[in-house]
């Protein structure tokens, strides 16, 4: 069953959810939005729980939430007009989707976060959320608490209701205030571009900041929520389903399956068929074997099963045939 701490039991309830977090699990937290699945955002497989819980198909972009502008300045790039709206709605529902800063000083936000785009999504939320944000130090990777496709949790007990089989630990903010997803902009420059109408409206940014907002065109689909275009693909060309690879080619292992002897590098997934573990080296290990110069990338067979359908949707599109741009 879901344990509910109520976050007016405000020390036992920032102890136990740092303690979770750091241990790399899931902590509902409540924000002024809505209830969010939150875990630690540099830790690959506690990420990896998240699209796990919700039975999420897909590894979209999550938004990285942070206590403050000194934390989004470790993980983003903020131009003028992104440190104007971060001034003007922070704390609060507006999500800032700016260039992710290459090498950050500190232990980076993991690639499934981003999903391996060079761009990251950050907000920094209002209430105890915050508070936990500053006790663990580190940023928070938070989707809506709802399984896959249902409506978002606005109170505690709607979280529960969605995983009653499950141990999470569940802060118990009371009814969210805003009870509607966060605006997300993407700020490039001094161009200001709406990607999801949410809490603040298009007016209200330019109201207050004196900054127009695009709405995107039929072509910014690729930067559409959801959409997976624009994400990482390798330059090397991906093959599914494959027991075996021709002379030279790259494999990408899954399991107990040998790397077939002619491949001329390999990386495992997961040895042991753990698909958290597999989703958490999936955008790193596809990296590092494009970088070894292979053209051709094989991957052996994952279950269809769990995570292991987000992570065949990923490979599915690393392996289509490239859109002409
Ligand atoms: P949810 O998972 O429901 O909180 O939604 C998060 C939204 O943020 C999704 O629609 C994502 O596509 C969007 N998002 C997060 N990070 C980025 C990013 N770097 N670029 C574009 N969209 C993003
Ligand atoms: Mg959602």
């Amino acid at each position: 069953m879901p344990e509910i701490i109520a976050t007016t039991q405000r020390v036992e309830a920032l102890n136990r959810a740092v303690g979770v977090l750091r241990a790399g699990d899931l902590v509902a937290i409540p924000t002024e939005t809505v209830y969010g699945l939150a875990a630690d955002a540099t830790q690959g497989e506690a990420v990896a729980k998240i699209f796990q819980t919700k039975g999420r198909p897909s590894f979209n972009p999550l938004i990285c939430h942070v206590d403050g502008m000194v934390m989004a300045q470790d993980y983003g790039l903020f131009d003028s007009a992104a440190e104007r709206l971060a001034h003007a709605f922070w704390p609060g529902p507006l999500t800032l989707v700016v260039p992710r800063l290459p090498h950050p000083r500190i232990r980076p936000v993991h690639e499934l976060v981003t999903a391996g785009l060079a761009t990251i999504g950050l907000r920094c939320p209002e209430g105890f959320s915050r508070q936990v944000i500053s006790a663990l130090g580190r940023p928070l990777a938070a989707p809506s608490a709802n399984r896959s496709g249902r409506i978002s949790p606005t109170r505690a007990a709607h979280v529960a209701d969605e995983y009653p089989e499950s141990d999470l630990l569940i802060l118990d903010g009371g009814a969210c205030a805003v009870g509607l997803e966060s605006t997300i902009v993407k700020v490039t420059g001094d161009d200001v571009t709406l990607l999801r109408p949410g809490a603040i409206s298009a007016e209200q940014i330019a109201e207050t900041t004196g900054l127009k907002v695009h709405r995107p065109g039929n072509h910014a689909g690729i930067e559409a929520p959801g959409m997976m275009a624009s994400h990482y693909a390798p330059d090397a060309a991906v093959r599914l389903d494959c027991e075996t690879c021709p002379d030279g080619a790259a494999w990408l292992g899954f399991g107990n399956r040998h790397q077939p002897p002619n491949a001329s590098s390999g990386l495992n997934l997961s040895p042991l068929s753990n698909l958290v573990e597999a989703a958490a080296n999936l955008y790193a290990y596809l990296k590092t074997l494009d970088a070894g110069g292979a053209g051709l990338i094989c991957v052996s067979p994952i279950p269809h099963e769990d995570l292991g359908v987000a992570i065949n949707d990923r490979l599915r599109r690393a392996a289509a045939p490239r859109a002409a741009s």
